[in-house]
């Protein structure tokens, strides 16, 4: 195909027409001197600050956000120096104060040995991008959050604690350290909701979530809703003595909150059963068993009376 009737004249006044007119805006740095021979007049809108004030590469340094700063300089002044053409992002400074978010496009020019002698870029206004993007991140840790916690008591659900308990165990088994599972159960719960409403039924676990919060002081210690009105707490590194009195402590905090329990067959006041074990696991043991010892544990501490802890030390 011939396109030599496509090739642009050496007409500066087109050229320069194109580059204002677009809403990229164009700049030239000279290497040597690190200073701007031109910047296209579109940044005087964008950023606000008049276009003869871009003197040397310090206004475009000093016009960054300073988290953004000591990463982009670095990366664009080495690649400069290594005559390869990059992009940066980066929040720039506008006059009032406030930022925009950039990216800019920069062709290294060199001469003959290979040397850098300019830069030529464009800066594109990323804002609405960025913004999006981010919406879109925290859309994202939102969804996470929501898919691990329990919607009604704000604390982790069953599927975290899933998650928690590979996780715990696999350090157990590494470290060889005791792990330690309390289960909990709300005695006479049934009876609660037909007594006072599935309302209040709802306000009643989530106190009860948060007298757990409130025993549960180590940063370590995990506590879930394991399904309705039953909770678990996985506490790392801790054997079954330390394990048991804390079990001990959650029965006691919940009955010194007298929450009134006119329905209840053992009590005037809410109180909950636990079981509780510990093991140090060795390979090849069985994590779900280790669960249903527990759930057992609990199911005992029902039958033997409720508002008790039944424990076993394990292995
Ligand atoms: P036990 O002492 O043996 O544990 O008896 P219980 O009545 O507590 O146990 P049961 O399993 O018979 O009843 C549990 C009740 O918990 C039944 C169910 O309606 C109630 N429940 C489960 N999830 C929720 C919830 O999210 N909100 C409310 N309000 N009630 C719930
Ligand atoms: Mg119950
Ligand atoms: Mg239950």
């Amino acid at each position: 195909m011939k396109t030599d009737h496509l090739e642009m004249e050496d007409d500066s006044e087109v050229y320069k027409t194109l580059l204002e007119s677009t809403k990229a805006i164009p700049w030239k740095i000279e290497w040597e001197t690190l200073t701007f021979s031109y910047i296209g007049p579109q940044i005087e809108s964008l950023l606000g600050w008049e276009r003869n004030s871009w003197k040397s590469i310090d206004d475009w340094i000093e016009r960054m956000h300073p988290d953004d700063r000591e990463a982009v300089v670095n990366f664009c002044i080495a690649q400069s120096r290594d005559g390869q053409d990059h992009e940066a992002d980066y929040r720039a400074l506008t006059q009032d104060g406030s930022y925009v978010w950039l990216r800019d496009v920069v062709h290294v020019v060199r001469d003959e040995q290979g040397d850098t002698i300019a830069l030529i870029g464009f800066m594109f206004d990323i804002t609405e991008r960025k913004s999006t993007e981010q919406r879109l991140l925290q859309l994202q840790q939102e969804l996470e959050d929501l898919s691990y916690s329990d919607a009604l008591t704000g604390i982790a659900n069953r599927r975290m604690f899933n998650s928690i308990l590979d996780m715990e165990w696999g350090h157990a088994l590494r470290c060889r350290q005791p792990l330690s599972l309390i289960m909990l159960d709300i005695d006479c719960f049934k009876q609660y909701n037909d007594h006072y409403g599935h309302l209040k039924g709802d306000e009643c676990l989530k106190q009860v979530a948060e007298i757990l919060k409130s025993v549960v002081r180590r940063s370590n210690d995990f506590i879930a809703r394991f399904g309705g009105e039953e909770f678990a707490l996985i506490l790392r590194d801790t054997d079954a003595e330390t394990a048991g009195a804390m079990a001990e402590r959650c029965r006691e905090q919940v009955l010194l909150q007298h929450i009134p329990h006119a329905a209840s067959d053992i009590s005037e006041v809410l109180t909950i059963s636990l079981g509780v074990s510990s093991t140090v696991p060795s390979p090849g043991d069985d994590m779900t068993g280790f669960i249903e010892t527990v759930d057992k544990l609990l199911y005992q501490a029902k039958e033997q009376g409720r508002n008790r802890v039944e424990i076993q030390y394990g292995s």
